[in-house]
């Protein structure tokens, strides 16, 4: 008899969300966490949009260390001198199942996995799982914890993109660098007023996401990002790991820097105090780079299985590992109970994810990781035309005016007009 029901490797939104599912259908779970706590080496933006935690936890909103929900979008072009930001704000932001909220890991982990182990599951943290156990028919059967071998019917992987697993258990390779984004993020903390002032909040609990391109990363393939938590700022910078590596202008620590004093960002994090800097990666290849989720005896869910995809405008992982985690846990219990943990056992999980927006919005947005991979005017180029487009609209010094036409066709002939067509009908089709 095995020694556990499940074993989760990893607690993170996935892993904690499919621990708690597992308890609350009365198995013995263990999660096994490589952080000294949970949350301790996670990272994001980040805001969670809530839609699939709500169907996890219905009354979240109330319990959980959700910081700003958030009622400003914001994107900017940045070039090394201007900035260009459209602001939008709606009333159908705020409405239940469309809300999106600000959180910080280090909490919010701590949060999720204090559910999982109301309802009874067990959590060892301080330990890496570096090999999982296997029969002699090559079915995973447990993991290999420290010196320890520790046994269950299913292992749910839930460990996160830099996985060390899912090559055992599904044979995935590591995805390759172009896919790959490297992400700094300071933590920057002011008074909940002055943060609510500078972003324009109608109170405390309000907020901003906002996502910058451009100057940001050095015109690199990349961009900043912003979230507004309730006391702090959540600052920081993504950059493709291979453009970055081949012909990044800048290390992504120094663009976090200039980040910091562009004059768009420096006013609004003036007087902060840095009380956190973390790096992680992002795996922005979306289903192109998703291994098989389901093996004998194993599943993957979230990060570990490339589940998250950078639109440009805005990045999505954590509603679908919440999803794909919540997933993972009920189709485990139930095969559990069927006595069938092999893959045929374990298959309704993918069934699962297919009917679900997981693997339908994964699908949709196949062709954006390669349309923004080469989108290269994106990150430099139309910042500049926008700048000078506008320095043109606005200034006014006595000079005297030309026609629109006459004065804002030499500057996007700079990009070229058929670019700017190709680019445009480029978004239309990847997005
Ligand atoms: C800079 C940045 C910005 C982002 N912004 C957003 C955003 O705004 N919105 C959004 O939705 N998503 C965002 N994401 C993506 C989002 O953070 C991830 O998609 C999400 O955290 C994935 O959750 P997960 O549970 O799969 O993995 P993780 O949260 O990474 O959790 C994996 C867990 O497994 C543990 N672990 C790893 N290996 C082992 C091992 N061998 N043994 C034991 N434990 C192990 C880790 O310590 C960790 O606790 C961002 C990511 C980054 C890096």
């Amino acid at each position: 008899m095995a020694d556990f029901d499940a074993i989760v490797v990893g607690s993170g939104c996935a892993g904690s969300v499919a621990a708690y599912e597992l308890a609350k259908a009365g198995k013995a779970v263990l999660v096994v966490e490589r952080g000294n706590y949970a949350g301790a080496k996670n990272m994001t933006g980040g805001r969670i949009y809530a839609h699939s935690l709500k169907k996890v936890f219905p009354d979240f909103e109330q319990n959980a260390p959700i910081e700003r929900r958030i009622v400003h979008e914001r994107i900017s072009m940045m070039s090394p001198d201007a900035n260009f930001t459209v602001d939008f704000t709606s009333d159908e932001m705020g409405k239940e199942g469309q809300d999106s909220y600000a959180v910080l890991r280090g909490s919010f982990d701590q949060w999720l996995a204090e559910q999982a182990e109301n309802e009874g599951a067990e959590y060892i943290y301080g330990i890496a799982i570096e090999e999982l156990l296997k029969d002699d028919s090559g079915k995973v059967v447990g993991v290999k914890a420290g010196e320890d071998e520790i046994t269950a019917e299913v292992v749910l992987l839930c460990d996160g993109v830099n996985s060390l697993l899912t090559d055992q258990a599904v044979g995935a390779k590591r995805p390759p660098a172009h896919a790959l984004a490297v992400g700094v993020k300071q933590t920057i903390e002011l008074p909940a007023n002055v943060i609510t002032d500078r972003v324009l909040a109608g109170s405390d609990d309000e907020g901003a996401a906002w996502l910058f391109a451009g100057d940001c990363t050095k015109g690199t393939f990349g961009g900043g990002f912003m979230y507004t938590n309730k006391e702090s700022i959540s600052l920081g910078v993504v950059a493709g790991i291979e453009a970055t590596a081949n012909h990044g202008k800048a290390p992504v620590y120094q663009m976090l820097e200039d980040l910091k004093n562009h004059p768009a960002v420096a006013p609004l994090i003036k007087g902060g105090k840095v009380v956190e800097h973390s790096g992680h990666m992002v795996p922005e290849g979306g289903i192109n780079i998703m291994p098989e989720v389901v093996g004998d005896g194993v599943l993957l869910a979230g990060d570990c299985a490339m589940m998250c995809i950078n639109l440009g405008y805005m990045v999505r992982g954590m509603d679908f590992a919440v999803a794909a985690g919540q997933m993972a846990g009920q189709c485990a219990a139930k095969a559990i109970d069927a006595g069938d943990t092999s893959k045929a056992g374990l298959a309704p999980y993918k069934t699962a994810l297919e009917n679900s927006f997981v693997l339908k919005d994964l699908k949709q947005f196949k062709a954006v990781p390669d349309f923004m991979e080469n989108f290269e005017r994106m990150f430099c180029g139309y910042p500049e035309m926008i700048r000078d487009a506008m320095n043109t609209m606005f200034i006014v010094d006595g000079t005297p005016v030309q026609p629109m036409k006459k004065s804002m066709m030499p500057i996007v002939k700079q990009v070229g007009i058929m670019n700017l067509l190709k680019d445009v009908r480029g978004a239309m089709k990847a997005l």
